[in-house]
């Protein structure tokens, strides 16, 4: 018998009662609204909840769970796939409340507490004209999506949101609180670009920011007939479009509902998404010539200018918390026309109306920090891919499920081994290990050192050496 079943109600008041947050149990009223998950297929329940205020609190949960050997979670925004921020009968360490963000415009950094949203951040960068690279949803959690790396619309001119993180403080699994940075605990801060949870709980943030405000950018849509063209297209394209340009690949269908114009409605496509960070004189020659004039009619073209924080929460109104999500990533060197082909055909089988694959580009400013630098091991990917069945209603799961197996069971051959741990569902040691490849056993040595038990198991798991 586990030693949490034993844990008496005097043990856990206590530990509620130094808590400057709350303490969630089984039996509160808001329980099941606080274990809830932003991926409706996850069914997670945990013994207790506690909703940090700050690193004193994180301590404390650390501290608590060791004690009495409870399995535990971290849980910054709740977004990851499988589920690894929660825990079935354990403690989720949930850092929901610890949102806040504070811009320092002359040396253009954000420090960002590990309750952040993407779009927590964005706001208040955006007041100062700056943003951090990072990902294109504004409901994730800065803090997962950090740790495995991040990427978005950023990424071909500044790099992955872990090539702009400056500095990090952790509470290590022993309770201690350390900061890591490129001078303190440096083996740590290498770990921590990239290789997810494994390290510690980290309670904040720095990152380097950079001039972003205005962009042109928005989806251009063409028929799915035209895909196998603009795809082709687009793989010559990349190779050589100014890094201030980064078109990403979405292929699905066109939802039924406003604002898309009804004559389109339920049509699969290929589209881009586009965001161009350069300036807004030389649009016309670096996207809209080449996108608009060198293809076929789209069927829809909402490009244009808007504020970078607009364009980061274009997808929010399609995809609220609690839908039905099953994932499976890959990161893709090169976009094969074979490829292509397979890529047009599964997506001629897409399941539900807002099922999609996306294919980010990761080349430009990624490629050029060496794969040995942080944990990130993939340099060498010029795509990172995603495919992802989705709908509001669970009978639909095992659809979404068969058909995202199946497209990437055709398509995987094609791509490297390993894929975005932040894409991963719970895939298995082999699919981590691909993943980090040469960097996996350093990794392995790092855990060691700071979680030789292997405390912080919840994750996309690296054994300690
Ligand atoms: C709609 C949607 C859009 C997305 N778009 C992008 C994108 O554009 N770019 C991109 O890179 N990714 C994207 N992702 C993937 C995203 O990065 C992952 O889902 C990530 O896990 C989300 O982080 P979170 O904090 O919300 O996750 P959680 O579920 O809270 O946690 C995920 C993992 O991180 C660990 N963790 C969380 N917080 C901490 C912490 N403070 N300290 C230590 N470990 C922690 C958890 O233990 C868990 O293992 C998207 C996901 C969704 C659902």
């Amino acid at each position: 018998m586990t030693k949490n079943i034993m844990l008496n109600s005097t043990t856990i008041d206590k530990f509620k009662a130094g808590l400057r947050g709350e303490l969630i149990q089984r039996s509160d009223p808001h329980y099941e609204e606080a274990r809830r998950l932003y991926n409706g297929m996850i069914d997670k329940r945990p013994l207790l909840i506690a909703r940090c205020a700050d690193v004193a609190d994180v301590i404390s949960a650390v501290r608590f769970a060791r004690e009495n050997e409870l399995l535990t979670a971290v849980r910054g925004g709740g977004h990851n796939g499988p589920g690894l921020g929660s825990c079935n009968d354990g403690l989720v360490i949930d850092l929901s409340l610890m949102k806040g963000v504070r811009i320092d415009p002359q040396n253009r950094t954000v420090r960002a507490e590990a309750g952040c949203t993407q779009g927590g951040v964005d706001h208040a960068a955006h007041a100062f004209g700056l943003a951090v690279p990072a990902g294109i949803v504004s409901s994730t959690g800065i803090a997962g999506l950090t740790l495995g790396g991040g990427h978005g619309y950023l990424s071909r001119k500044y790099g992955l949101t872990i090539d702009n993180l400056l500095e990090a403080d952790v509470v290590l699994a022993d309770g201690s609180v350390v900061v890591a940075s490129a001078t303190e605990h440096e083996d740590l801060f290498w770990a921590l670009r990239g290789g997810g949870g494994n390290f510690g709980v980290v309670t904040s943030f720095l990152y380097r920011a950079h001039p972003v405000s205005t962009v042109y950018g928005g989806p251009i849509f063409w028929d799915l007939k035209d895909a196998s063209v603009v795809m082709k297209w687009y793989r010559e394209f990349l190779a050589k479009a100014p890094l201030d340009l980064s078109p990403f690949v979405h292929l699905g269908i066109v939802p039924s509902t406003d604002p898309f114009p009804k004559g389109i409605w339920g049509k699969k496509t290929c589209g881009r998404v586009v965001c161009y960070t350069g300036p807004l004189e030389q649009v016309e020659e670096a996207v809209v010539r080449p996108i608009r004039k060198e293809l076929p009619p789209p069927i829809l073209d909402w490009m244009g200018p808007m504020p970078f924080q607009a364009l980061q929460t274009l997808f929010d109104p399609l995809l609220p918390k609690g839908m039905q999500w099953y994932w499976k990533g890959d990161f893709v060197k090169e976009l094969s026309d074979r490829a292509i082909e397979l890529h047009v055909e599964h997506i001629g089988k897409v399941p539900t109306e807002l099922s999609i694959a996306h294919i980010y580009p990761i080349n430009g400013a990624v490629h050029k920090v060496g794969r040995h630098e942080t944990a990130w091991n993939c340099r060498d990917a010029t795509w990172s891919l995603v495919i992802c069945g989705i709908d509001p209603n669970p009978a639909n799961a095992p659809a979404l499920k068969t058909w995202a197996k199946e497209y990437w069971d055709a398509i995987h051959p094609h791509n490297l081994k390993g894929a975005y741990v932040n894409y991963l569902m719970e895939e298995g040691e082999e699919r981590i290990r691909a993943t980090y490849g040469g960097n996996y056993d350093r990794l392995a040595a790092i855990k060691k050192k700071y979680d030789p038990t292997n405390f912080f198991r919840v994750n996309q798991n690296i054994k300690p050496a």
